[in-house]
């Protein structure tokens, strides 16, 4: 156990461990080690079709391991690795359960109600176990959508969408918080200004958080670790201030020839 330079303790709330996945049995992601501990931010890198979606599905339990073991928020949530052992049906198993144990996952589509408000988007997903005013406390890591509480979702910016998508995530007190192509859509300015409210939130509540992007730049700035994944492998996996100076070993990882 280690303690972070934002003073969390540091345990992993992901451990990813030779890890298999895919569709209908058939792995598009093989062999995946990742770890992320509290309060830290990893990036998970790649170009299309690498893989990174998949990996935070299966993460958050929509899509079924294929093979090896995947530890969520320190309950084994899948181990088969050789000898067929496997975790079925545990407290882990289903989606649902594993985000009522703080995991919360941000999906490309962003997933929010059109016609619901800011404040009721941010209502809805309270956890119940925060007794504080969680709206105000959200509000407060994102001031740009303080004066938008009564508007529509469906009549807010990308960007301010964007905002909602992880405030409403945070609403719920992750452990872990995985975000996908927070940048899709997006003009990079408004990435630029996005990308560090998810490690101030990281810095602020002690989650682990996992984020997939397209600008490569801005995800390895923000974040502590990156791994980047090329046609379903990860090629290489390091400090994300090594990895931003050596450009050469990102590219040749992004063409898969590490
Ligand atoms: P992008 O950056 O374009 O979103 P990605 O790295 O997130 O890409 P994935 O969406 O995980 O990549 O896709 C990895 C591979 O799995 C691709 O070859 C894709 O075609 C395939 N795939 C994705 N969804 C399915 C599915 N439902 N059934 C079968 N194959 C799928």
């Amino acid at each position: 156990m280690t303690v972070t330079s934002a003073g969390h303790t540091s345990s992993p709330v992901l451990v990813a461990q030779g890890l298999d996945a895919g569709y209908d049995g058939v792995p598009v992601v093989r062999g995946l080690d990742l770890v992320i501990n509290q309060g830290e931010v990893v990036a998970l890198l790649g170009a299309n079709g690498a893989g990174k979606t998949t990996t935070l599905l299966t993460i958050a339990g929509l899509l079924p391991p294929i093979s090896g073991r995947l530890t969520v928020l320190g309950e084994v949530a899948h181990d088969e690795r050789g000898r067929g052992r496997r975790v079925r049906r545990n407290s882990l198993t289903r989606t649902w359960r594993r985000a009522r144990r703080g995991l919360s996952l941000v999906p490309e589509d962003r997933g929010l109600f059109p016609g619901l408000t800011v404040n009721e988007h941010l209502r809805l997903s309270k956890s119940k176990t925060n007794t504080s005013n969680t709206s105000n406390d959200i509000l407060d890591l994102f001031p740009a959508l303080a004066p938008l509480r009564t508007r529509q979702a469906g009549l807010l910016s990308g960007g301010e969408q964007q905002m909602l998508a992880i405030a409403r995530a945070l609403a719920t007190m992750p452990k872990l918080l995985m975000v996908d192509e927070m940048s899709l859509g997006l003009a990079p300015i408004i990435v630029e200004r996005l990308l560090p409210l998810v490690r101030s939130a990281a810095a602020a509540t002690g989650a682990g958080v996992l984020i997939v992007e397209q600008h490569v730049h801005m995800a390895l700035a923000v974040s502590d670790r990156a791994a980047v994944m090329s046609r379903g492998v990860v090629t290489v996996q390091g400090d994300s201030r090594e990895l931003e100076a050596r450009s050469d070993i990102l590219e040749s990882s992004y063409l898969g020839e590490n």
